[in-house]
């Protein structure tokens, strides 16, 4: 193999004289597919372009037969460059033939390769075409020369736009331009209608090569310099302005354009002979590939993050700021985009953009948590996302059913339309719910509480008219920031948590860190299964630093005030005994020191792990509260992860086993005096909130989103009458309960609907 130090600069030369040349692309690119397989010393490699039609057609090729130009066509998710395609993530094979998606085309003549190489071809984020190599040899290819293959894939984007254009100019009626459906994940709910604008820079190949690098780092250093300043005007004034905008995610962000390391990587590009953009698209390149590598997640977000950056920089050197189509006003558009990041997203704050899609996003990233933030109907983990959207297509973001819907038919959209009346009904009959309380028909009061975990979602407790926060999860400011965070800015979180909730009470729920929520700058291993490994209060107990420093925070901010503190994940008693005595040990403390003492104490544990539910006696003296959090409970209860889409939703809370579980606990905390609430998820389901409140569960915590329907609910049952039809049901063997639920609902006329 060639010294894979020299490659990639021996190539760009060659490249940047051929491209200069000029000549029909189909020429030019026979000689670029030529110059690839001589200086990667590859026996073939071939350019397979997406057409309109929506196949991967061969259009140029060294080493396979001429004779298959043109001539194969594949389907877009056919064999190993139809999983590039698909996927948009390059593909290293040792032994092609024998790997599972390998599709065997005769015509090609590629029998006797063996070792295949395959990166996309990207433009505006969408794949337009895959470029391979291949060896007769079965070889390992290193990560150089999948990172050369990918730069000289950005080159030839520009060369398969022009022939694209060509094609277009001539009708060939192939162009069916289907409607079609994407599943997804509801990151942000609501219903979106708009045409797809992509969000991604555009490197014009034109702008590849550096004629002169002084002048190249001058343009990088400048653009490196507008892009920390505007960071900077982000966080400190737009964010400062924007009361309670989720800061901590910024904070992090501004510290990342700022990291010296990153600065000198782009510039070792341009000292290279890149142009200013090409160093950075380069940097987005590699962020990319770790990106599809990490499994971590707080490393993830740190990497999509920096992508973002990455792409802002783009946008920069261009000219541009928004990086997207201005002509189209937002109101009317879906944003596009295979990743995001919190800036890029907050960039939109206001201008009513009607939804967005993201190819690849978790429910926790960033992105979803300022999504949520401004309130857009989002969807992401949408695969294969870009290589079927084009820019202009009609869609309908419908994060209600987590499923993107593209080119409508006009009836389709139509009885959309009625969808989103319906639901702007919903709403102001939800608005109109604020103010009033929720009490069931039979004068049952339930305290509604909202979930929140940053500042900003402080404000949806006066929108929402909850009645405070059940849940406050404090891991989220550890999550974000480099180092740990220091008591004082504990202090100031707390507090300022505290005084947005006004009268109303907040529980702040300890660090539930350990596991896959793991700190930076912790050594900690991985484990086969981080929800049930050292976690929660058993990582919190271990790490008494951290944890004492938090609670020392909490009484701090709490001063003269009521603080209401709960411990996650308690599975024995003696986990509650001991991080209460440290609660107690740092009260102390803060008394020595002449601190005001909070004004009341409230102390629980979430009971999270079904063993906990048969030591509620042996606590019941020493603890004021008990909080089901359904979320772990019901993974660990029918044990079925609930980071695993295929079996995550597939057991039922409103199941006999399930609610005579949770009976068992609400007994058990009645007859020990221990006042009971749930703040698991489960609770926001208006079906699932009546069942619990009918079981005794008179305090449900949920997300902001969901206590208007649920409100609704309660006050439209008899909930007394409707616990004893529930028990009996309990007591007896039966089918689907919940379909058996939402008959008798239906005859009841209690109302159970979702907007
Ligand atoms: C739960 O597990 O139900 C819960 C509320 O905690 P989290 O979702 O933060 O794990
Ligand atoms: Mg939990």
């Amino acid at each position: 193999m060639p010294d894979t130090h020299s490659t990639p600069r021996l190539l760009m030369n060659r490249l940047r004289e051929l491209m200069a040349r000029g000549g029909l692309e189909e020429d030019r690119l026979g000689k670029v597919v030529q110059l690839i397989a001589g200086t990667m010393v590859a026996d073939v490699c071939s350019i397979y372009l997406r057409t309109a039609d929506n196949m991967l057609e061969l259009i140029a090729t060294e080493g396979l037969r001429s004779e298959a130009v043109s001539r194969t066509r594949m389907d877009m998710d056919e064999g190993l460059v139809g999983q590039i395609a698909m996927t948009a993530i390059p593909l290293a094979i040792q032994d092609a033939p024998r790997h599972p998606a390998f599709s065997y085309r005769p015509e090609t003549g590629e029998d006797p390769y063996h070792a295949f190489l395959g990166v996309p071809i990207l433009r505006g984020g969408r794949v337009t075409g895959v470029l391979t190599v291949q060896n007769r040899t079965e070889r390992a290819y290193g990560e150089e020369e999948v990172e050369t293959l990918e730069t000289v894939a950005m080159v030839l984007a520009e060369v398969l736009a022009a022939i694209n254009d060509q094609r277009e100019e001539q009708p060939n009626g192939l162009d069916e331009r289907r409607p079609a459906k994407l599943a997804g994940r509801s990151l942000c709910r609501g219903i979106g209608v708009g045409v797809a604008v992509f969000h991604d820079p555009i490197v014009p190949a034109a702008k590849f090569f550096a004629a002169d690098p002084d002048i190249e780092a001058r343009r990088l250093r400048a653009a490196l310099n507008e892009l920390r300043v505007s960071v900077d005007t982000m966080v400190t004034i737009d964010a400062g302005a924007l009361m309670g905008e989720p800061r901590e995610v910024l904070e992090t962000y501004r510290l990342l354009a700022h990291d010296p390391a990153w600065a000198d990587r782009l510039l070792d590009g341009v000292q290279g002979g890149l142009t200013a953009e090409a160093a950075v698209d380069r940097a987005r390149r590699e962020h990319r590939a770790r990106l599809d590598q990490a499994t971590d997640s707080y490393l993830r977000e740190r990497l999509y993050d920096l992508e973002d950056l990455d792409n802002r920089l783009l946008r920069i050197l261009a000219g541009s700021s928004a990086g997207v189509d201005t002509k189209i006003a937002p109101e009317d558009s879906v944003l596009i985009a295979r990743r995001l990041g919190p800036a890029d997203l907050l960039e939109f704050r206001g201008t009513g953009l009607a939804g967005i899609v993201i190819e690849d996003v978790s429910v926790s990233s960033h992105a979803a948590i300022v999504a949520r933030a401004m309130d857009i109907p989002t969807l992401g983990g949408v695969p294969g996302l870009t290589t079927q959207i084009e820019a202009g297509d009609r869609l309908i973001v419908d994060a209600e059913e987590a499923v993107l819907h593209l080119r409508p038919d006009q009836a389709f959209e139509r009885s959309y339309a009625s969808r989103i009346a319906l639901r702007s009904e919903r709403q102001a009959t939800y608005a109109a719910l604020r103010d009033l309380p929720a009490v069931s028909l039979d004068d049952v009061p339930i305290s509604l509480m909202v979930n929140a975990g940053l500042e900003l979602d402080m404000e949806s407790l006066k929108a929402t008219g909850a009645d405070g926060v059940g849940l406050f999860r404090t891991e989220f400011q550890f999550l974000v920031s480099e180092t740990l965070p220091r008591l004082g800015e504990q202090v100031d979180l707390y507090s300022r948590i505290l005084d947005a909730a006004g009268d109303r009470p907040v529980t702040f729920r300890t660090v539930d860190l350990g596991g896959d929520k793991m700190l930076p700058n912790l050594n900690h291993e991985r484990e086969e299964n981080p929800a049930l490994g050292w976690r929660s209060i058993r990582f919190a107990l271990d790490s008494r630093g951290l944890f004492r420093r938090q609670l020392r925070a909490l009484v701090r901010a709490a001063a003269g005030r009521t603080l209401s503190i709960m411990f996650p994940m308690v599975t024995v008693p003696e986990e509650f005994f001991e991080a209460k005595a440290l609660l107690l040990e740092e009260l102390d403390w803060s008394n020595a020191r002449g601190h005001e003492r909070p004004a009341e104490l409230r102390v629980g544990a979430m009971l999270e792990a079904p063993a906990f539910a048969y030591s509620l006696r042996e606590i019941a003296s020493e603890a004021d509260f008990v909080s089901v959090g359904t979320n772990d409970l019901m993974q660990f209860f029918f044990a079925a992860d609930r980071m695993t889409p295929r079996v995550s939703d597939r057991y039922d809370i409103v199941s006999r086993p399930a609610l005579r579980f949770l009976r068992f606990v609400a007994e058990t905390c009645e007859r020990e005096g221990l006042s009971l609430s749930i703040c698991g998820e489960a609770s926001g389901d208006p079906v699932q909130a009546i069942c619990l409140a009918a079981l005794g569960y008179r305090s449900l915590s949920m997300p902001a989103s969901q206590i208007a329907p649920v409100k609704q609910a309660i006050r439209s049952v008899e909930l007394e009458p409707f616990r004893h039809t529930l028990c009996s049901m309990l007591d007896t063997g039966g089918s689907d309960l919940r379909n058996d639920l939402l008959a008798l609902f239906d005859d009841l006329g209690v109302e159970t609907s979702l907007i």
